[in-house]
């Protein structure tokens, strides 16, 4: 890694504003391209959390008095070095989590934009007043920040999954506790060294790392911490659900998700195949929001699948600093294992593959790559079309009626993301009350932006996040009544 600013990649953690480093106690981050050492990351004690958590709380009495127009401005400013470094963040970003640079540069750019979104959201918490019942009452109600926040966020986005919870938190006028998921710590860590210069204030944000479950059983039983909001997976989110329990806590919980593609006759192709490219391969297939399932109409279902294999035949595999690559390595040998296990799977019981691109420029056989692959014939009983597949293999089932693409698609626990390729406005009106899902592309295949709440329903979790639905996460409502008034 060749950073302008080496200053950025910190191999500490950031806790009440000191940088607290390895002593002995390192666990290291690998290159999932190469299997080469980006660096180290420390076993905090439990000891060390339970201050962090005491340091957030002693912040959050000062950070609270700040009015939305001061937090903003360092939100404003923190936004701007993060753009300002976007080369060398995307940089250490590829090394510990392999996403090709083009794709980590844009992370970075979408990461910003929720500093600079709620940063603007921070100024208008508004409240209400509400026409009393009685004469002599005055009855309002005010926007307070809930406290001390714990962020837990997975390796697939490490910078936007951090910014997307700890902006609208900060911007609320709460501190925050950030776990970072152990394999991408760096990249958070590079954006505490900008929230610093930015004049972020000692405590309002920490970032702890070590044992997930230590850190996670501490968060769960802290009566200081009020919230956690939580991105992973549906095993882990419950488990946090379950533990949180005890002290009563306020959840965000954005977990797995099955999302189907379906495709009508009536569907621009060229349209569809673009969404698809987009939302099944980015990031590998490693998203969260990534089709799981294409459902794809008789008539159209042969001219589809050769023009998505004539597309994905295009792309590059290799490593994600490597100039023209496209698809990078899966994060780890287990990722590739399982995806190798489903699709193993599914070709047994009778899918057929229709595309493996070879995994041209990857080099040797030290990094976690899967080549991109096309199946069809994929039947709903099979593992690849209920488990979450998290990487670049498209599974595609054949289907005649618009009532069986909606009950295919709905008959899953998960309920995040959807989408949806027609060109029948009416049809388009059933699916978006029919389709049982938090967010849905109508012929659109890229749904994240920082302006609109991102969510699941059913076992993909609850609460939002983006948008003004995003900084109401954060704030209690606090009603008060006054009587006797004149
Ligand atoms: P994945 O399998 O994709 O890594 P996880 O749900 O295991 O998904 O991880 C998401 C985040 O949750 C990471 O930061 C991880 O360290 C953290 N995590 C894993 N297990 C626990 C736990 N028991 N308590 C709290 N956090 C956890």
């Amino acid at each position: 890694m060749k950073l302008k600013d080496p200053e950025l990649l910190r191999e500490a953690a950031f806790v009440a504003g000191a940088w607290r480093p390895v002593r002995n106690d390192g666990d290291t981050v690998i290159n999932p391209a190469n299997g080469e050492r980006v660096g180290e990351q420390p076993r905090l004690q439990r000891a060390e959390v339970e201050h962090a958590i005491q340091s957030a709380q002693a912040a959050f009495r000062e950070w609270r008095q700040h009015t939305g127009k001061e937090r903003a401005a360092v939100l404003r400013r923190w936004a701007d070095l993060m753009l300002e470094n976007a080369d060398d963040l995307a940089q250490i970003m590829t090394a510990e989590q392999g996403k090709p640079l083009a794709e980590a540069r844009g992370e970075i750019v979408y990461a910003a934009s929720f500093l600079e979104w709620f940063g603007e959201e921070a100024k208008r918490g508004y409240g209400h007043t509400i026409p009393e019942p009685k004469r002599g009452q005055r009855i309002k109600v005010i926007k307070e920040p809930l406290g001390v926040c714990a962020a837990i966020t997975p390796w697939n986005f490490p910078s936007a999954m951090v910014t997307r919870k700890v902006a609208p938190a900060i911007a609320a006028g709460c501190t925050v506790l950030l776990k970072p998921a152990p394999q991408t710590p760096f990249s958070a860590l590079a954006l505490c060294v900008l929230a610093q210069r930015a004049g972020l204030p000692a405590g309002v944000l920490s970032v702890v790392t070590g044992d997930a479950r230590m850190i996670g059983e501490v968060f769960c039983s802290s009566h200081l911490i009020r919230k956690i909001s939580f991105t992973g997976s549906t095993a882990v989110g419950k488990s946090l659900m379950a533990n949180a329990a005890g002290t009563l806590k306020k959840l965000s919980l954005e977990l797995g998700g099955n999302a189907p593609f379906i495709v009508f006759d009536d569907a621009d192709l060229d349209a569809a195949v673009a969404g698809a490219l987009a939302s099944k391969f980015r990031n590998a297939g490693q998203t969260c929001v990534c089709v799981n399932r294409f459902f794809v109409q008789r008539g159209v279902h042969d001219e589809f699948v050769a023009r998505l294999k004539a597309a994905v035949a295009t792309f590059r595999v290799g490593d994600g600093c490597a100039d023209g690559t496209t698809i990078g390595p899966l994060v780890n040998g287990a990722a590739v294992d399982k995806v190798t296990r489903l699709v193993a799977d599914a070709l047994d019981a009778g899918a057929r593959a229709e595309l493996a691109v070879a995994a041209t420029g990857a080099p040797g056989e030290s990094g976690s790559f899967y080549p991109p692959t096309i199946l069809t014939q994929v039947q709903p009983s099979m593992r690849i079309a209920q488990e979450e597949i998290f990487g670049p293999v498209a599974a595609i089932t054949r289907f005649e009626t618009e009532e069986e693409a909606v009950a295919l698609a709905n008959d899953t626990r998960y309920g995040l993301a959807a989408y949806v390729y027609t060109q029948n406005v009416h049809r388009c009106h059933r699916l978006e009350r029919g389709l049982e899902y938090g967010i849905i592309g109508v012929n659109e295949g890229l749904i994240s932006t920082e302006v609109a709440p991102f969510g699941g329903i059913k076992e993909s979790g609850f609460g939002k996040e983006g948008s003004f639905y995003g900084l109401d996460e954060y704030l209690d409502s606090k009603y008060i009544c006054h009587g006797g008034a004149a």
